[in-house]
């Protein structure tokens, strides 16, 4: 039987800390928390969540709260993860069934990072900690995944596998950063050539020369560069980084993926309060350099999310978007007048100016619109 969704058979997340998910947007209950160190694979793969979830996907449906975000958005009409990796399913492994094991693999190995973007934390970037544990009180040590795990993983699903994705920190620092064999664990597997091998860079680091002569072996190689905002507006968002340090990496990033067909680039677009507002503004710009724009939403810290606005400022906010003629601008834009809050508003408020004063940087000037917006019906 074909279940709704095929991911929690086709697809191995393991996120931040070893953590393992059948997807990155699922809402597991809670307390549920597998990891690759402490409670090994089939452990997980026996769970009864996985098994509670996968009944409910074979039953036709998607499951009422783990799945929330993939049926809020399709009852938006924003194409959900779930259709995007059926889709992407389609093209790695035609007719593909539930009994052929693993097709995708995304690992996020450690969370060594040169960045610490106002939407994300220090699960995911080291550069974050002390911040971290200024600001919320947290403090999330350096994590870094063994590669005997990987190695055995491989050794069980070399078989099925088409498509691995690297998530971080930093690709380029941790996994994909000379220390690391990654790669040779799958360069030795000799499953390279079946393999389309996914990226996330930050865009900051570019890769080696070695680097780069290992991933020629692969079948093809996607480079998707994080990009939330175009000049200052980028420069406060993926802190501390600079504008101009980004238009380089973009130029010579594009021109690695000019010189060699296997190469191509895409952005990935997270959105926030921030900058929700400059969708249109950011995808004109992003047209100049890619057609692959994957647009989605920041869950954690949920005060960054866009569903923390209050209703008065999503219909403001969401009216902007409708208005801006853009296929995804109005999609968004309607998703946002149509949402429920998140009730994070208050805590947006606070820590936007704690984080402003711990980092030097300035919400309203950088924001001006938004700020007015803001003003305007508090
Ligand atoms: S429907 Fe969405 S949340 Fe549920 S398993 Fe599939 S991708 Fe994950």
């Amino acid at each position: 039987m074909k279940p709704i969704c095929p991911m929690p058979w086709s697809a191995f997340f393991v996120k931040s800390a070893g953590e393992l998910h059948p997807c990155c947007t699922i809402k597991e209950p809670p307390g549920v928390k597998y990891t690759l160190q402490d409670d090994g694979i089939e452990a997980y793969q026996s769970s009864d969540f996985l098994k509670e979830l996968k009944d409910t996907l074979l039953s036709g449906k998607m499951h009422e709260t783990m799945c929330r975000d993939c049926i809020d958005q399709e009852d938006n009409y924003i194409k959900s993860f779930r259709q995007h990796e059926i889709d992407q399913l389609e093209k790695d492994f035609p007719n593909y069934t539930i009994n052929d094991g693993y097709v995708k693999a995304q690992f996020i190995f450690d969370n060594t990072c040169n960045l610490k973007c106002i939407m994300c934390d220090s699960l995911y970037s080291s550069k974050w900690r002390q911040e971290y544990k200024d600001i919320y009180g947290i403090d999330n040590k350096p994590n870094k995944t063994d590669n005997k795990f990987i190695r055995e993983f491989f050794e069980k699903n070399f078989k099925s596998l088409r498509h691995i994705q690297i998530s971080g920190g930093e690709s380029f620092m941790g996994p994909l950063g000379l220390e690391n064999d990654f790669l040779d664990i799958v360069l030795n597997q000799g499953i390279n050539e079946n393999i389309d091998l996914y990226i996330e860079t930050n865009g900051t680091v570019y890769p080696t020369q070695e680097i780069i002569s290992k991933l020629l072996q692969f079948k093809s190689v996607k480079f998707n560069m994080s990009m939330d905002g175009i000049s200052k507006r980028s420069e406060y968002i993926r802190y501390p980084s600079t504008w101009q340090e980004y238009e380089s990496s973009i130029k010579k990033l594009k021109s690695l993926v000019d010189n060699y067909n296997k190469f191509n680039l895409g952005i990935m677009h997270t959105l926030s309060i921030f900058n929700i507002y400059y969708l249109k503004e950011f995808l004109d710009y992003a047209k100049t350099i890619t057609d692959k724009t994957h647009i989605h939403m920041v869950e954690t810290p949920a005060h960054f999310s866009p569903l923390a606005m209050p209703y008065e400022l999503r219909q403001l906010v969401g009216n902007k978007l409708l208005k801006d003629k853009n296929l995804e601008c109005m999609r968004w834009g309607k998703f946002l007048k149509e949402c429920n809050s998140n009730n994070e508003w208050e805590k947006f408020l606070l820590f936007k100016d704690k984080h402003d004063l711990y980092r030097g940087t300035n919400f309203a000037k950088t924001f001006p619109e938004l700020e007015e917006l803001i003003n305007g019906f508090q």
